[in-house]
């Protein structure tokens, strides 16, 4: 049996206060957006345990989830979105591609490289780099946008955790964990462990 992914170390940076008044993440325009999330074999026992159907999980290897239909508003939603509470049902279990965010892991444009880097669509994020409202952003490309310091110490964090031992293992088997590339994206690390990884294991499994 697979082992558990351990927790991301360090704080969440987006507090969670912040989190359940916004309307960004765990909704998605389309059905079949990249961005959905990926559970690995481990997390989606742990999510079924936690009352997610079966049936949300095309290929219970590892697969993204299946996102439901918003009961009120446009577009879908994770079957694990409570859209009442705005809570995450599992969120003490959820999966390392949520507690990543708003970092994000993703392929260079170049799809030579992985990298990490932050999501100029986490409003949080966007306004602790001094850009409260997008439009200001007009002209100004996202990497062009800075973080305070202790964000980039946790993103420092995250790419040791990523590039450590026992999580390269778990992402050599499941590469879907590294998202296409994301023009959003800032990016803040390049992988070269994580890259070399994905690159002997010959994996071209892309979402
Ligand atoms: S598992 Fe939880 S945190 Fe992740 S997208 Fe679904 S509702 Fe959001």
């Amino acid at each position: 049996m697979p082992q558990a992914l351990p927790v991301i170390p360090g704080p969440q940076v987006v507090p969670s206060a912040v989190c359940f008044r916004c309307d960004v993440c765990c909704r998605f325009p389309e059905q079949d957006s990249i961005l959905r999330p990926y559970f690995t074999e481990g997390e989606i026992r742990q999510a079924v345990t936690h009352g997610i159907s079966p049936s949300s999980f095309p290929d219970h290897r590892g697969s993204q989830i299946e996102v439901v239909r918003h009961p009120k508003g446009e577009g879908f939603l994770c079957p694990a979105f409570d859209p009442v509470t705005q809570h995450c049902r599992i969120y003490e279990t959820r999966p390392l591609d949520c507690q990543l965010y708003p970092f994000a892991l993703m392929w260079n444009a170049q799809h030579e490289k992985v990298v990490l880097g932050w999501d100029t669509l986490c409003p949080f994020l966007l306004e602790q780099a001094g850009e409260e409202n997008p439009l200001r952003r007009a002209g100004l490309e996202p990497s062009e946008l800075t973080l305070p310091k202790a964000f980039m110490e946790q993103a420092q964090r995250v790419a040791n955790y990523l590039e450590s031992d026992h999580v390269l293992n778990c992402l050599a088997i499941h590469p879907r964990l590294v998202t296409p590339f994301q023009p959003d994206v800032v990016v803040l690390h390049t992988l070269d462990r994580l890259t070399a990884t994905l690159r002997s294991s010959n994996s071209h499994d892309m979402r």
